[in-house]
C-alpha cells in the first residue's frame, strides 16, 4: 500500500477564478479571455482525450517525485494509474496528467501524457514520447492495459462527467511567463495561503513550444539543475499540441511539484516549458478547480533541483 495524506482546497466560485485569471492573462498576451462554460465534449476533436469532461469530484494528485529520479534513480519506482484512481478515493475516474513513463515496458526511461479511465468505463489514450538512438523524439500510444507509469506524475482526477469549467483563451504572448505559469501565479498573488488547483487540458493552436524528452537513465548523478539541463533532450515543437495540465497556486507544506504539463501532437510529445513564438503563439484551455490535493508516496529524502 502506497503511502497517502491529503487536504483541501479553497475552492472560489468559477466566475471569481475566471476573473483572476483573465485580468493576469492579459498583462500577459495581447489577446486573453476567461469565461465559464459547459464543458465541451473532450472525446471530440481536437481533443480526443478519455472522457467527455472535467467535473464531478475533481481533484489533484502529486505521486512520487523527482527525487526518486535523482541524483540517481530508483528503478522500483513504479505506479499504475489503475490504483492511483484508488489512492484518491475515486475507483470510476478520468485522469489526465504529466509524469513519467513505464519503462518497464517501454525499454527506456520515458515522459508519459496520462489520458486514462478507470472503473467501469476503462479506457486509455496514453501516449509516451522517448529518445530515439539518433536523438530525436519518438511518440508511442500505449497499448489499453499498460496503464503504468514511473517516479512521478501530476495528475488531475475527476468522474469525466460534462458541466461548468473554465475555458480560457490566450493569443499572442507579450510578457515572459508561459501560459501555465501565468495562470498558477495569477492563483498565488490573488489567493495568498490558500492554495487553489486546475487541472485539465490546453491546446497550443499556433505557434512552437520549447519542450523536454528524457533520454534514459543517467548513469551519473544529477546533482544540480546544470546537470539536468545537460541531461535533457531539447526540442522547439510545432502545434497542434494537445497538454495535460496541472497547477496548484503554492504548496501547502506536501512537497509538491506545482506546475506540470505534458503534450503531445500527431509524431512529438514532450515535457512543457514555454512558447518560442511570442507573436503567433495561441492558446485554448479547459482547467476545473480541484477540491482537494492528494500527495502519494511523497519521497522522505527530497531536494528542489530539476522541478522546472
Ligand atoms: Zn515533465
Amino acid at each position: 500500500m502506497l503511502p497517502v495524506e491529503h487536504k483541501p482546497l479553497h475552492v472560489p466560485p468559477l466566475e471569481e477564478v475566471a476573473s483572476v485569471l483573465e485580468a493576469a492573462l492579459k498583462k500577459n498576451f495581447a489577446e486573453a479571455a476567461v469565461s465559464v462554460v459547459e464543458c465541451p465534449d473532450l472525446t471530440k476533436t481536437p481533443y480526443n482525450l478519455g472522457a467527455a469532461g472535467l467535473c464531478g469530484s475533481p481533484r489533484l494528485a502529486d505521486v512520487g517525485g523527482v527525487p526518486y529520479l535523482m541524483p540517481t534513480v530508483q528503478k522500483d519506482k513504479l505506479y499504475d494509474i489503475k490504483d492511483l484512481a484508488g489512492c484518491v478515493d475515486l475507483p470510476n475516474s478520468f485522469i489526465v496528467g504529466a509524469g513519467a513513463g513505464p519503462h518497464k515496458y517501454i525499454g527506456v526511461n520515458s515522459e508519459l501524457m496520462a489520458n486514462v479511465v478507470v472503473g467501469d468505463k476503462a479506457c486509455n489514450g496514453s501516449r509516451a514520447a522517448k529518445v530515439d538512438a539518433a536523438g530525436k523524439c519518438e511518440l508511442l500510444s500505449l497499448p489499453q492495459e499498460q496503464t503504468g507509469c514511473a517516479l512521478m506524475l501530476n495528475m488531475f482526477a475527476s468522474e469525466g462527467k460534462g458541466g461548468k469549467v473554465l475555458k480560457v483563451q490566450a493569443k499572442k504572448r507579450t510578457g515572459d511567463n508561459n501560459l501555465v505559469s501565468c495562470l498558477r501565479q495569477a492563483l498565488e498573488s490573488h489567493y495568498g495561503d490558500k492554495p487553489v488547483g486546475l487541472g485539465g487540458t490546453f491546446r497550443l493552436v499556433q505557434g512552437k513550444a520549447k519542450t523536454h524528452v528524457m533520454p534514459d537513465f543517467s548513469p551519473v548523478p544529477l546533482t544540480c539543475n546544470d546537470d539536468v539541463n545537460k541531461w535533457l533532450n531539447f526540442y522547439d515543437m510545432e502545434a497542434p499540441m494537445v497538454f495535460l495540465s496541472t497547477l496548484i497556486s503554492r504548496d501547502p507544506g506536501l512537497d509538491l511539484r506545482v506546475e506540470h504539463s505534458h503534450g503531445y501532437g500527431d509524431d512529438r510529445g514532450g515535457h512543457y516549458h514555454y512558447d518560442t513564438t511570442p507573436d503567433t503563439v495561441e492558446y485554448e484551455a479547459y482547467y476545473n478547480v480541484a477540491e482537494y490535493i492528494y500527495r502519494v508516496d511523497k519521497p522522505v529524502a527530497t531536494h528542489g533541483f530539476g522541478r522546472n
